[in-house]
């Protein structure tokens, strides 16, 4: 389990995620990424320490007033490239950092392989992202009513947060058995593992309870 932040209000985004990633530092990592709306959802991601994300993105877009950054602990696949988060759903709607271990991923990566699904990582995360993309596109639903199904089908512990190009202008924040805080400033959230991220923007800080889902 490691870090996690978001960001939803009129600020760029970036530099928020960048400077709450490096608070989470403490926290040990083997890699970072992060996930910004502008146009559609950019994703960067790289092995290594946020500042070797941050060389690796210096000369691309990374406008945004929404986004995700997470750094990773590896537990399912190799501390990579591609095994880093954020992980996108095969059909490209869904963006979703994940903290923590989907226990039943095997099960559940094999039904979705049956129904035509295939996975560029090793990871239960990139199980998830694609489990909520065939409910939601089966189901005909919210972004938030697919995450919530597809939690009902996860065994496991998750802090998590969810972005789609479906809903693009919400973040759905959800943990079970990992800490996920919220800070409420002036029109705009911060979202993050824990508060060091978040006590420099606003002071109003809502901690999730276990098994809570926020949009
Ligand atoms: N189980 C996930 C993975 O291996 C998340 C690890 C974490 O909590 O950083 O990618």
């Amino acid at each position: 389990m490691c870090g996690i932040v978001g960001y939803i209000g009129n600020k760029d985004a970036y530099p928020i995620l960048i400077n709450g990633l490096k608070r989470l530092e403490y926290r040990g990592y083997d890699s970072a990424g992060v996930a910004l709306l502008n146009g559609g959802i950019n994703v960067y991601k790289k092995q290594g320490k946020v500042a070797d994300l941050e060389t690796h993105i210096a000369d691309r877009n990374v406008s945004g007033t929404i986004g995700i950054g997470h750094t990773r602990w590896a537990t399912h696949g190799e501390p990579n490239d591609s095994n880093a988060h954020p992980h996108r759903s095969m059909d490209g709607k869904f963006v979703l950092i994940h903290n923590g271990i989907i226990e039943n991923y095997g099960k559940l990566k094999q039904t979705l392989e049956e129904h035509g699904f295939t996975f560029t990582s090793d990871t239960d995360t990139e199980v998830l992202a694609n489990l909520i993309s065939y409910i939601y596109n089966e189901g005909e639903m919210s972004v938030e009513m697919a995450v919530r199904y597809a939690l009902k089908k996860v065994i496991g512990a998750y802090g998590l947060v969810v972005f789609s190009t479906e809903e693009p202008d919400k973040l759905i924040a959800a943990r079970k058995g990992s800490p996920l805080v919220i800070g409420v400033g002036k029109g705009e959230y911060f979202l993050a593992y824990d508060a060091t991220p978040i006590v420099e923007h606003t002071n109003s800080v809502i901690y999730l309870n276990d098994d809570d889902l926020a949009v």
